[in-house]
């Protein structure tokens, strides 16, 4: 294989009981990724 950059596509929005936003991101070699927002810190991403 060759190197192979992952590309992050937005794969959907889910919103938690707790209220944090997780985001969902895939690549098309089968990676997927997942970030959370919480909702009680009101801090950006980095
Ligand atoms: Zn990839």
């Amino acid at each position: 294989m060759s190197t192979h950059v992952h590309v992050r596509v937005s794969d959907g929005l889910a919103v938690t009981e707790t209220g944090d936003l997780v985001e969902g991101y895939r690549c098309g070699c089968g990676a997927t990724w997942t970030r959370i927002h919480r909702a009680d810190e009101g801090q950006p991403e980095r």
